[in-house]
């Protein structure tokens, strides 16, 4: 006996408990003692093998939409492969998020009056792990509520003391293999956050500012050389004049030099490539200090690295009578002193491309420090390739692939333009590097453990580098730290590489190129289990050291007006307010319509209010069937092996549903293989409400009501048996409210413990046929026609009306054979069939196949009859004209496929016979 249903769908009531009840049975964990030893495999949970890492949400974060649609992405792959009995093991995990979870805490403090220096290092960290004990947790809350089929046993948070060993583990390695150094660099500064920022964590934004031109004078000639600048500050820095050699305006200036006006210190004439003939006076002041590009020249001359600033961007002693001054002011009393001394030779509004810190939106300084690197071009001791050309290989080989397509050449060229990766980061949050300087010489000992003594030295006064790592260097090895590394693991043979990476494109070279670059190298030597790699599907893989085998990408997601979201536009969707709205399934199913590959989506709630009535169909189609099954109790059909076992079909629309089921299945699978998640859930869609909802149940009524009490036990057998695999079809989609009317349609004891443990549909070809959907189309033609027509004749809905109808002889055995169908769905008292065409009756609908006319006396409205016979003529001679010119389009004959062609054929005839009917109709009315 199925549990009763209550009357209206409440997705929140629902939700809730399915979410705690996935949780609590462990549903979704694969327990390492489940794990077959090797040469075992094959028992158990079988041989196929799907893993996938979550990309690790914040520490600080809560659910936006990007991870919404993601974590939808995500899910609908864990639950499709785990229903097809691959054993599937997703990792989740949170990332310590060093900036971001620090200046949250920073400003917790500031609300108390207390900053983080009057604290201390060891008192601030002890209090960020007491913020994450207290609110960490968030965001894998809402994980849980949206039903992330993610294996709890195995969450991790980046930096657990595991975790934090392996990135120590790893730094040393590097270090000690030549691949990370310490040295003088250029890096962007961020003076608000204090500390270095990558390229990536810089937003360059045109700017209105000015163009400075300032004459330095050429010492012991008259002469001035011009430069130009919209940086007038950084001049009090500068250590050269750089000319081109090939431009001849300067050659006899050549091995003089110029007076630095202000500093009034001598500097030479350089000549370089820095220096472009092209550009302005083909002159450049250079400050290797301050600018990137002036740092590469000034190591190709040996010049020296005046730094002339302080780390909050005020001028320091080297900047003479500014000191102390802040940038800008130094900007405006450095132009005005040159210009009093006549040195300021113009001034022009100029567009400057500024960079700003992506987080406290400060300028960005380029600054000259002392920072730890990873070499990414280097090549190893042995001669190995360095970790960008191993990085650029495998994914050249394909042993990595991406979905879209063009994300890989985007890949590739950043892969080649690469710099060394700045690795520090001047926090207390974060894992600290694990390198020790001795008080007497400044000796760095980098080791696994706090050192006794200096390496070199025997000194014992040491002291650890402040620094923390980028947050970027800890996740990007997760993939093989997730699974205990350094240790080689049983997991580690079966789960790596993991089968499949479902990220933004925001941080594809953030973490996606850094997990390849640290997986290649780290991983060089590992090897897959052959069988289980085999029975996943990559045997033909040759490369086991990549981090996981596919890489899909997915949209943004946008406002209803395609507006990217942001605060300060105000236009910020809130998942957790839809889901409160409509509930997760509604929320689900939306993203995963919405995403058609390579375009964002504009996401609307209006669609998500559509998919509530989906679910609310299925619910009210549940309520149905479990109602019949109650009314007959003792007719029951044993339903027990699920995707098994279907009610023999009888009837047409049987075999026709069944035909349509399995061709479903058989669409759904092939869309999700290429994470056409979009095709996919418009499949499933349309079988579950349009063939299932609107069609099989209510041409299933007429039997389920049948004397017989065998007739309507079949029927319902088949109803139930198909209503059993719709549900297991949607419930990758939509988990929550397919587990609710699965446990109720088995009365609370299914077979399983979750429809995400059932099998998914899989197709059989012998199920599916054309024919059968082309015969019941005609049926579903002549039902609309038939409601169409008493629609417009204005019949009253109690009033059941006999019909005229003029098919040959194969349509009329099929009405005849159904006729009770089209007698119940349409409304009709009785059907005649006639001898010849009915287009001189008004109000008649013609298809290809059949001609029909509703008997009713009510007089006809001959001028709204013409108006709508008229604009369906005008309708099909576009139609027409169009296919027409197709057709002898011999470019589109040579291009498109045969069956395009042949259908474009076909329906150009059917065309003709339908104008020459409706023609002859509007001519019947007069
Ligand atoms: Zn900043
Ligand atoms: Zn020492």
């Amino acid at each position: 006996m199925p549990h009763e249903l209550p009357k209206a769908y409440d997705p929140s009531a629902i939700e809730a408990r399915w979410a705690e009840y996935w949780v609590k049975e462990r549903l979704f964990e694969v327990p390492t003692s489940k794990i077959p030893t090797r040469g075992k495999t094959g028992q158990g949970w079988g041989t196929r093998v799907f893993c996938m890492q979550l990309p690790p949400p914040n520490v600080t974060g809560r659910l936006h939409m990007g991870h919404m649609l993601n974590h939808t992405q995500m899910d609908i792959m864990a639950r499709w492969h785990r229903m097809r009995g691959f054993a599937t093991e997703w990792l989740p995990g949170t990332d310590h998020a060093g900036i971001a979870t620090q200046m949250m805490v920073e400003r917790q403090l500031a609300s108390e009056g207390k900053q983080r220096r009057q604290m201390g290092r060891e008192a601030f960290v002890e209090r960020v792990w007491e913020w994450k004990r207290h609110y960490g947790g968030a965001i894998a809350e809402q994980m849980k509520r949206v039903g992330d089929s993610v294996d709890w046993s195995r969450e991790y948070f980046t930096m657990d003391e595991n975790l934090s060993r392996a990135v120590r583990e790893v730094f040393v390695r590097l270090y000690e293999e030549g691949l990370i150094y310490r040295g003088k660099y250029i890096v962007n500064w961020c003076p608000g956050c204090l500390t270095a920022i990558s390229d990536l964590e810089v937003i360059h934004e045109e700017t209105p500012g000015k163009l400075y031109e300032i004459k330095y004078p050429v010492v012991g000639t008259n002469e001035f050389i011009t430069v130009a600048t919209t940086r007038p500050e950084t001049m009090l820095g500068d250590t050269a004049v750089a000319v081109n050699p090939r431009d001849g305006r300067y050659t006899h200036l050549h091995g003089k030099r110029v007076m630095l006006p202000l500093m009034e210190r001598e500097i030479p004439i350089i000549l370089d490539e820095l220096a472009q003939p092209e550009f302005g006076t083909g002159a450049v002041k250079v400050t290797p200090a301050h600018d990137p590009n002036d740092f590469q020249a000034g190591l190709r001359h040996n010049l020296p690295q005046i730094d002339i600033m302080d780390e909050t961007a005020h001028m320091n002693q080297n900047a003479g009578p500014y000191a102390g001054l802040d940038r800008f002011e130094a900007r405006e009393r450095v132009v005005a002193d040159l210009q009093q001394r006549g040195l300021l030779a113009g001034m022009k509004d100029y567009v400057v491309p500024v960079g700003k810190c992506d987080r406290s939106k400060d300028i960005v300084e380029p600054r000259l420090s002392t920072q730890w690197f990873m070499a990414m071009t280097k090549q190893g001791k042995n001669g190995e390739p360095s970790l960008a050309a191993r990085a650029r290989e495998v994914v050249e080989r394909g042993e990595v692939r991406f979905t879209p397509e063009n994300y890989k050449t985007i890949y590739l060229h950043w892969m080649e333009n690469i710099h060394d990766w700045c690795v520090s980061r001047q926090l207390w949050w974060g894992h600290r590097i694990p390198a020790w300087y001795c008080g007497e010489h400044q000796h760095i000992t980098v080791a696994r453990e706090t050192p006794a003594k200096c390496e070199t030295c025997g000194s014992t006064n040491l002291t650890q580098e402040s620094d923390v790592l980028d947050t970027w260097f800890s996740s990007g090895l997760l993939p093989f730290t997730s699974l205990g590394w350094p240790e080689r693991t049983r997991d580690q043979e079966i789960f790596y590489p993991s089968t499949l990476l479902i990220t933004a494109y925001e941080i594809l070279f953030f973490w996606v190129a850094r997990m390849i670059m640290f997986g290649c190298h780290f991983m060089r030597d590992h090897k897959q289990d052959a069988s289980i790699k085999q029975a996943s599907g990559f045997a033909d893989r040759a490369d086991d050291s990549v981090p996981f085998r596919e890489v899909y990408i997915h949209a943004l997601v946008r406002d209803a007006e395609r507006q990217k979201m942001s605060k300060t536009k105000g236009n910020v969707i809130d998942p957790i307010e839809i889901i409160g709205k409509y509930g997760t399934d509604a929320t689900r199913f939306t993203l995963a319509a919405m995403a058609s590959p390579g375009t964002d989506i504009a996401f609307n709630p209006a669609r998500t209010e559509g998919y509530r009535a989906f679910a609310n169909k299925i619910w009210n189609a549940a309520r149905f069937i479990f109602m019949n099954m109650e009314r007959a109790p003792h007719n029951n059909p044993t339903l027990g092996k699920t995707g098994q076992g279907w009610g023999t079909p009888q009837t047409l629309e049987d075999r026709w549903i069944l035909s349509r089921f399995h061709r479903t299945a058989r669409e759904v699978n092939e869309a999700l293989q290429t994470y056409r998640f979009d095709e996919a859930a418009h499949r499933v869609y349309t079988f579950f409400w349009g063939d299932f909802c609107d069609w099989y149940i209510e041409l299933s009524k007429l039997r389920l009501n049948a004397e017989e009490p065998e007739v309507a036990q079949t029927a319902l057998a088949v109803l139930t048996s198909i209503f059993d695999g719709a549900l297991r079809m949607l419930s990758p989609f939509m988990p929550f409210i397919t587990e609710e009317l699965w446990y109720a349609l088995y009365g609370g004891k299914p077979p399983l413990k979750s429809i995400a443990l059932a099998a998914f549909p899989e197709h059989d070809d012998a199920l599916i046929s054309d024919n059968l959907e082309t015969e019941m189309s005609v049926l579903q033609d002549l039902i609309v026609s038939v409601r169409q027509i008493r629609h417009d004749l204005k019949v009253e809905p109690k009033v059941s009306a006999p019909i005229r109808v003029f098919v040959d002889d194969g349509v009329r055995r099929l009405i005849e054979g159904n006729h009770e169908a089209v007698e119940r769905l349409a409304n009709v008292s009785a059907i005649a069939f006639v001898d010849s065409e009915l287009s001189k009756v008004a109000s008649a609908r013609h298809t290809a196949r059949f001609d029909v006319v509703v008997e009713y006396e009510k007089k006809v409205d001959a001028a709204a009859e013409r108006a709508r016979l008229e604009k369906d003529l005008a309708k099909m001679e576009a139609e027409q004209a169009n296919a027409r010119r197709q057709l002898a389009n011999e470019q589109f004959l040579a291009k498109a496929p045969e069956k395009v062609v042949e259908g474009l054929r076909k329906r150009a005839a059917e065309l003709e016979v339908l104008l020459e009917k409706a023609r002859s109709a509007i001519g019947a009315l007069g």
